[in-house]
């Protein structure tokens, strides 16, 4: 998506010559109206750091914009591009070093400070080269070999790589058991690519329509960034990492004649949880539904809630499905998982002695009870299809847990 919409701005400005002159004010409000728009919506969504950024990129396009009123080759103009290409990675460094604690928080006041401090101090700078004393010292500042512009200020450019890398360092997959990694978060990427995006309008700063059109495009990929993550926030489970029920329902609606359902449940899990904890119970859970999402046959795995999941076979008979159900009963029921114990010492110098000699995982396992359940004559609506299933759950519970019933 990123690339797609770089290269938009890029074909944009490239046609930009062929665009009749009536439409060269809306070049100018464009950006205006994307970043506008992409500050409101993070917002509302409550996604800080695609705030930051995108009232950060606001900011650098406003006073881009009124330095340039007073002329191309002004020093305001030098001096806001040049506080500008620091201040914006600078900001994004900063919200990527703090958690993501949504907008209405109350410390976030600090932000606010923060960003009137730039801007202040921007607006300062901009002003001091009108005057015959302050002006040359800030001349001479903005003229060392790290901040001497444009194209971008080698300062600057140290920032945004910074940022870049801190950026990407996140979608970078953790450590830990290959089944629980989950794919890159949006907004990451998300702001890793506006970076690239604002870094080269920077590079293409003497151009303002240039300059315009890739403040748009950072504004346009942060904004997509943040309703794909939202999207994902809705539809995805945050535990299991699988889709949601609300997935479920939505996929419900559009099925043909032909599909077969299975319900899951895992066996005795209050007992588990009771014997080893939550947060071990947990653990299982992700492992459990990590063995779901692999289902094969055609099967879509989704999480139920609690401990119950739903397999859902589209364009499938329950004939078809059985086979791969009952295969993923004995996957799990053969799934020796290797859980962080929650006994470990936490002391540092013993525990590591410890755990030399002592492995720090236990391995447990558990079992599921699944149920089963098609599309017939009779069973003509999914809820009734579903309904089904969940009775034959039931038998297969009363007639001893760990297999599968239709
Ligand atoms: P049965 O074999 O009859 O299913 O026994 P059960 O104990 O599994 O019974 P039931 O399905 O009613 O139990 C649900 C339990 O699952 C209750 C709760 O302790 C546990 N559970 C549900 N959701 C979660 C979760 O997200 N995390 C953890 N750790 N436990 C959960
Ligand atoms: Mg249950
Ligand atoms: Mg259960």
């Amino acid at each position: 998506m990123p690339a797609v919409v770089l290269l938009a701005a890029a074909l944009a400005v490239a046609a930009s010559h062929a665009l009749p002159r009536s439409l060269s004010g809306l070049i100018g409000v464009g950006p205006y109206i994307v970043l506008l728009l992409g500050t409101a919506i993070s917002a509302w969504f409550n996604r800080s750091r695609a705030l930051i950024m995108l009232a950060s990129l606001l900011a650098a396009y406003a006073g881009y914009s009124l330095a340039w009123d007073l002329g191309p080759q002004s020093f305001a103009v030098t001096a806001v591009l040049t506080a500008f290409a620091v201040l914006v990675p600078f900001n994004v460094l900063l919200a990527l070093a703090f958690p993501e604690r949504g907008v209405r928080q109350y410390r976030n006041y600090r932000w606010l400070l923060l960003g009137l401090a730039e801007i202040l101090i921007v607006i300062w700078i901009a002003n001091a080269g009108r005057s015959s004393l302050s002006g040359t010292a800030w001349r001479d500042v903005l003229d060392h070999w790290l901040l001497r512009s444009p194209p971008t200020p080698i300062a600057a450019r140290i920032m945004l790589a910074a940022a870049f890398a801190a950026a990407l360092a996140r979608t970078w997959p953790r450590r830990g058991l290959k089944e629980l990694r989950r794919e890159p978060r949006p907004l990451d990427i998300g702001i890793a690519a506006a970076l690239v995006a604002f870094f080269i309008g920077c590079e293409w700063a003497t151009a303002p329509l240039a300059f315009g059109a890739f403040m748009s495009a950072a504004g346009v990929i942060l904004l997509a960034a943040v309703l794909q993550e939202s999207h994902r926030l809705a539809f995805r489970d945050e535990l299991t990492n699988l889709p949601s029920r609300r997935a479920l329902e939505e996929r419900l609606t559009g099925l043909g004649p032909t599909y077969a359902i299975g319900m899951i449940d895992v066996d005795h899990f209050k007992q588990f949880n009771d014997a080893h904890g939550h947060h071990i119970g947990d653990q299982v859970l992700k492992l459990v539904a990590a063995r779901l999402a692999a289902i094969e046959g055609g099967g879509t795995s989704y999480r139920y809630g609690g401990e119950e999941f739903c397999v859902l076979f589209s364009d499938r008979t329950l004939e078809q499905a059985l086979p791969h159900l009952e295969q993923l009963r004995k996957d799990i029921e053969d799934y020796r998982m290797a859980v962080r114990g929650g006994d470990r010492p936490k002391e540092r110098g013993t525990g590591s002695r410890l755990r030399a000699t002592r492995a720090p995982e236990k391995t447990l396992s558990v079992t599921v009870s699944i149920g089963a359940a098609e599309r017939d004559a009779t069973l003509i609506r999914p809820a009734l299809v579903i309904r089904a299933a969940d009775e034959a759950l039931y038998r297969a519970k009363r007639a001893g847990r760990n297999r599968v019933m239709r």
